[in-house]
């Protein structure tokens, strides 16, 4: 049997260090996950982790050292940043201890969970599904990944972003709700987790409105920086 079209090829992001690419199979992303980003989204902080999808096809892969570009979205005239830790499976698993989660990371890298914000609140008003607003095309932008053989565990470290170079997000991965670990004890209860799994942590507090010509540049330590151009 042939494929009655060309698939075309493989979401995939390279991986630091290496002539090899993480082929991406999934993207879950973590709703809420910093206290004080849940308080200005109008939450106290204090409930499980849930978590949300977007396509693989979403990710816009910024290798190193250059500025990615997104097109400002359609349907929307409020589209928010939010800079992410994004953690990158190696190994299948289900029901994985928090204290056994380690063992499943690939690596790490650096993502951003852009957001149609005036769509998803009112979707979240209206009690639907949040894909328009967060699932949407170009919506993942992510930098290489760096495998945990070279990086460690990340359970610390600044968590930042810059907008046309004034700091807007400032905080750090220790503070997260649900750590790395508990994220993937939580999420591998619903799902089968995979290589090619990308989970995007969540965003701490500060997340705010771009427009066309916006320079968006986030980082988090030991993960060098990513530089995305809104068109
Ligand atoms: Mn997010």
């Amino acid at each position: 049997m042939t494929y009655a079209f060309d698939p075309g090829p493989l979401p995939a992001v390279p991986v630091a260090g290496t002539d090899t690419l993480y082929p991406v199979r999934r993207i879950y992303c973590v709703g809420r996950n910093y206290v004080e980003h849940a308080q200005e989204m109008g939450f106290t902080g204090r409930e499980p982790p849930f978590f949300f999808a977007k396509p693989a096809d979403a990710v816009v892969v910024v290798a190193d050292g250059e500025t990615g570009a997104i097109p400002y979205p359609t349907r929307t005239s409020n589209l928010h940043y939010e800079m992410e830790l994004v953690v990158a499976i190696g190994r299948r698993g289900s029901d994985i201890p928090a204290a056994q989660a380690a063992q499943y990371i690939f690596g790490y890298a650096l993502g951003l969970d852009m957001t149609r914000r005036d769509l998803q609140q009112e979707l979240r008003k209206q009690g639907r599904p949040w894909e328009l607003g967060k699932g949407y095309d170009h919506s993942a932008p992510i930098g290489p990944i760096h495998p945990i053989a070279s990086t460690g565990e990340i359970t610390a470290g600044h968590i930042w972003l810059d907008l046309n170079g004034e700091r807007k997000q400032d905080s750090d991965i220790r503070k997260l709700i649900w750590n790395v670990n508990e994220t993937i004890e939580h999420l591998s209860g619903y799902f089968e987790l995979n290589p090619g799994d990308l989970i995007y942590s969540g965003t701490p507090e500060g997340v705010g409105a771009v427009k066309s010509g916006d320079l968006i540049v986030g980082g988090v330590d030991g993960l060098g920086e990513l530089r995305v151009k809104v068109a």
